[in-house]
Order: C-alpha cells, then sequence, then structure tokens
C-alpha cells in the first residue's frame, strides 16, 4: 500500500480548524482518516481578527454560506486598513484591496496620477479609489459583476473573531468525517531508519500513530522542531517587533468602519479591528526601544472605548522554519513561522499551506522534489510578505524614535531593494506570480508613505493632457458618486442578514 491512509494534524487553533476542514473537504472521497488532537489545558493563541480577501475562496471552496458565517464568527466586512502616522506623523492613507482609477489605454492608472502631479494637480490617489472611498464613508456591498464599472473593482474580506472561526470550521470539518480527540500531546516516537514521526503519546497514554503529520500546534512547533529539529531562520534584524499586548473594548465610534486601523507609535504601532459585538486592539512593539509597561500604558491611553478584559501579553520571534515541510511533518501556522499582523497575513498564509499540500499530496514515498517544491513556494510566500512588511517601515520620513531612526539606516533584502528602485525610477511595480500582494497594494503603501516615483510610464504621453485630465476627473466623479450611493456598512450586513445580534445564539 503506497498511499497515505492515516493524516494526524496537531492543534485546534485557527491553522488546525483550518487545514482540518480544507483537507477533509478534498479528501472526502477517499478512503483516508484524519484525526486532529488539541488540548484544552493549553489553549489557542487567541488574537488574530483581521484577514485578506483569499479567504472568501478558502470558504468558498467549502461550500460555506457568507452570511450564517458571519453571524457565526461576527464578522465585519473590510475593505482594506488604514495606516495612520506611517510616513510622518499626521500621514493618513487606506491600503484598499482593490484598483486606483481604471487602466487607461492598458497603462496602469498610477502613471497617469503621477504625471498629473508632476503637472501640478494635488489631487489625492485615493480619490480614484472605490474601496477607499466607500471605506471613509463606512460604507459596503458586493462589488459590481460588471467590470466596466468602478464599482467592480476591488475586492474584500472580513474582520472576525478566529477562535469562533475555528469553532465554525470544527462543525464543517466532523461533519466531513474528521476524529477529534482531546488531549495532550506529551512524546513523539521516531522512526529508527527514516526518521519520521511514527507516533504521537498523549498524557493518558493513548498512542496515536499516522503517515502524515500536520503540525498546528501554535508557536511551540511540538513536532517540527521539538521532535525533528528542524531549525528557524530568525527575521528580527529585519522585522524585529517582538512583542504584542491584545486588549478587546467595547464597540467604539470605529464600529461601523468597514476597515481595520494600524497606527505608528514610537517602537511599534497598534492596531484596532471593529467586530460587530466589540472591538479588538493591541500594541505590537520592540522590546529594545519600549518596556512593557509604557507599551501598555501607551495601548490603555490610545483605546476609544473600555476595555472588555485584561490586557493579554504575547512574545513572539519573526521567521519562519528552515523547511515548513520536512520529513512526513508539515507545519501549517504559527508552528511554521510569524510575521507580524500588520497586513493581516498569517491566515493567508495557513490558507497558502493548505493549498500547496493539497497540490502536492504525498503518497508513503514522500518525493524530495514534491517536499522540495513545497518548501520552495512557501519560501517564496513568506518573503514577499517579509518584503512587504519592511516595506512600511523603511518607505518613512519619520526619524523621532530610536526605532525609526534604526529604520533609516538597514540594509534591505535585494528582493525589497529592487522593488523600490523600479518604483521610484519610473513607477514600475515588479510582479511575481506567487505572492499575497499585487502591484495596487504596493502602489497604495509606496504612495500613503510619500515615496512618489520621479518619472511615469512614457506611452502616457500618447494621449494629450487635455484628454488624461479628462478621463481621470471622468473617473474621480464616478468613485464619488457611487461611493456615495453605497450603503452604510451596517444597513448591508442587516440586508443580507449577518447581524449576528439577530442570530438566535447573540445572547449565549
Ligand atoms: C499579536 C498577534 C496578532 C495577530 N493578528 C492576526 C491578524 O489580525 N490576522 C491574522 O491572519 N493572523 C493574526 N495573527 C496570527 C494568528 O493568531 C494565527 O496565525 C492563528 O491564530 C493560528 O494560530 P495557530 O492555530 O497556528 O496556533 P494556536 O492558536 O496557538 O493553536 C495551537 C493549537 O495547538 C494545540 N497544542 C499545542 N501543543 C499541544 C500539545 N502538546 N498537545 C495537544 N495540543 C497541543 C493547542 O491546544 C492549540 O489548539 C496574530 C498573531 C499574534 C501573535
Amino acid at each position: 500500500m503506497n498511499h497515505i491512509q492515516k493524516i494526524c494534524i496537531l492543534g485546534g487553533g485557527t491553522a488546525g480548524w483550518m487545514t482540518a476542514a480544507g483537507l477533509a473537504e478534498k479528501l472526502k472521497h477517499s478512503d483516508i482518516a484524519i484525526t486532529l488532537i488539541e488540548s484544552e489545558q493549553i489553549g489557542t493563541v487567541g488574537v488574530g481578527e483581521a484577514t485578506l480577501p483569499h479567504i472568501r475562496y478558502f470558504n468558498e471552496t467549502l461550500g460555506i454560506h457568507e452570511p450564517t458565517f458571519m453571524k457565526a464568527t461576527k464578522a465585519t466586512f473590510k475593505l482594506g486598513i488604514e495606516f495612520c502616522d506611517w510616513g510622518k506623523i499626521g500621514d493618513r492613507y487606506i491600503h484598499p484591496f482593490g484598483d486606483f482609477g481604471q487602466p487607461i489605454n492598458h497603462i496602469s492608472f498610477h502613471h497617469f496620477w503621477v504625471n498629473a502631479r508632476q503637472s501640478g494637480d494635488t489631487t489625492r490617489l485615493s480619490d480614484y479609489s472605490y474601496p477607499i472611498i466607500a471605506a471613509e464613508l463606512g460604507r459596503f456591498q458586493y462589488p459590481d459583476p460588471d467590470p466596466s464599472k468602478i464599482e467592480s473593482t476591488f475586492g474584500y474580506a472580513y474582520q472576525f473573531d478566529a477562535s469562533l472561526y475555528a469553532g465554525f470550521l470544527r462543525q464543517h470539518a466532523e461533519a466531513n468525517g474528521v476524529t477529534r480527540i482531546e488531549g495532550k500531546a506529551t512524546e513523539s516516537q521516531l522512526d529508527s531508519e527514516t526518521g519520521f514521526v511514527k507516533n504521537l503519546i498523549l498524557e493518558n497514554g493513548e498512542q496515536i500513530s499516522a503517515d502524515l503529520f500536520v503540525d498546528c500546534s501554535g508557536f511551540r512547533g511540538v513536532l517540527i522542531e521539538q521532535a525533528l529539529k528542524t531549525g528557524y531562520e530568525d527575521w528580527s534584524e529585519w522585522l524585529p517587533c517582538n512583542r504584542a499586548i491584545a486588549v478587546p473594548t467595547k464597540s467604539g465610534p470605529a464600529n461601523l468602519r468597514p476597515y481595520t486601523q494600524a497606527t505608528a507609535r514610537t517602537a511599534g504601532w497598534q492596531w484596532r479591528i471593529p467586530l460587530q459585538h466589540r472591538t479588538g486592539n493591541g500594541h505590537v512593539y520592540w522590546n529594545e526601544f519600549i518596556s512593557d509597561d509604557e507599551a501598555l500604558a501607551q495601548l490603555m491611553d490610545n483605546l476609544d472605548a473600555d476595555p472588555l478584559a485584561d490586557p493579554k501579553q504575547l512574545f513572539f520571534k519573526t521567521g519562519k522554519r528552515k523547511k515548513l515541510w520536512h520529513k512526513n511533518v508539515v507545519a501549517i501556522g504559527l508552528s511554521g513561522g510569524f510575521l507580524e499582523p500588520l497586513e493581516s497575513t498569517s491566515i493567508y498564509l495557513i490558507q497558502e499551506g493548505i493549498t500547496e499540500l493539497l497540490q502536492l499530496f504525498p503518497d508513503m514515498y514522500f518525493p524530495d522534489s514534491d517536499i522540495d517544491e513545497y518548501n520552495r513556494r512557501m519560501d517564496l510566500h513568506f518573503d514577499r510578505v517579509r518584503d512587504f512588511l519592511l516595506l512600511h517601515y523603511v518607505a518613512t520620513q519619520r526619524e523621532d524614535s530610536e526605532m525609526w531612526r534604526h529604520f533609516r539606516s538597514l540594509t534591505l533584502p535585494d528582493s525589497l531593494q529592487e522593488k523600490i528602485d523600479a518604483w521610484l525610477h519610473r513607477g514600475h511595480i515588479i510582479k511575481y506570480e506567487i505572492g499575497a500582494f499585487l502591484p495596487p497594494s504596493w502602489v497604495a503603501v509606496l504612495v500613503g508613505q510619500n515615496l512618489i516615483p520621479n518619472n511615469y510610464d512614457r506611452r502616457v504621453d500618447h494621449l494629450s493632457e487635455q484628454e488624461q485630465f479628462k478621463t481621470m476627473e471622468q473617473i474621480r466623479k464616478a468613485v464619488a458618486f457611487a461611493a456615495g450611493n453605497t450603503a452604510p456598512q451596517q444597513d448591508f450586513i442587516n440586508r443580507i442578514g449577518a447581524n449576528a445580534a439577530l442570530s438566535p445564539e447573540a445572547s449565549a
């Protein structure tokens, strides 16, 4: 028998239950048995509320009904992230999940904006983005299916309670045959010849064997690190923030905003994530330049509503495992690596880990070529997120604290330096096949943090300035009109039946 018969997932956080639900759905017509082990005694990390649009495809693959999911997870819609005080103190911009304007003669819109700016026009690039203006007005509607309309030029994600999401997926996974075992794994046994993990031993003595193990045990990395000693690539050199304090608050003035906020502070940044029933807040910081007490005080001073629980402290080291797949263990979630949550990328990386695993699903031979390909692709996903996060820290004019001065003199990874150089030279964004962030995301952050190209695509000049300005003005007006006619997000949530307060479980 050379096909996999038993899969064991260790961990029941967001990563564990996403993996269980994803694998169970795709493998439901096979005879593969899937077991998930989790320990209530250990618990989950308990944070992670903002997502990227990719999650919609994950949910769709599972056949999840959006309003039911939104009610169950108390989700709001997310059109992007507002960054405050990143380029300079007082700056604000939204990184939208969507385009700026529409291409003119197949040339990206931002080139026309750069040209207009060089001629003295002061209109914000944001004014040409439907998702930005809708977000600023607190509005939401689904993208229009007609691609010629400006209301079609965006995607959306969610802000939700990740623990409720894990619970929601658990039902889905169990309905597709996943067996859950409550218990703490205390030991793992390796095959003496191959070094593969053979068994997990639980605290009660139970022995769980499997052909393939997925390590979703969180920062501990019980299998990938404690058992297989795979090693960790430390990226603190580039992303040095290493601690966070999280605290939920009552719904505040931010709650009807269909976007997450990330406000730069002296030694890190603060998140605010509006859910239907509360707001998630947290301060991510570098302990080299701020004490835990000061970081907590900064967070508490900047809440916009009363706390609902005691603040929770978290410790981390940014980076990733040297191999996300090693022998018969695949690390998905925090066990595989962690990049700070500035652009809500962890759940996205979990999803990519599951998708790539399904594409390269092994047989009992575990061919090196497939394992290497998985690791190569996942490395690219991680590298590109790292570069995008680092961009926020280095595309800045801030020098008002030691952390910001540190970033001014940092040597960047070549891949990021090349991207910035190409942009500054003529507004070109280098594109990749793999990577979460498409050119408009890079444009949003670069322009939002005041890195304006010196030049633009010269094909812009094939159109007279008069024609260019007329077309741009039409787009700006269409954006303002369409966003102005979009419903407030709360009305939209009510209309589609996704208001958690109206569900029978709401009082629970
Ligand atoms: C400060 C912070 C903010 C974040 N914000 C975001 C965000 O906005 N968006 C986003 O996408 N992501 C965010 N993340 C990341 C997100 O929280 C995680 O990616 C996500 O929760 C997945 O975690 P996990 O399932 O890998 O680990 P965990 O939640 O830690 O789950 C680990 C599981 O393994 C089990 N386990 C561990 N050891 C054993 C054992 N020996 N035996 C049995 N079971 C065991 C535990 O019981 C638990 O079930 C954030 C992370 C941090 C630290």
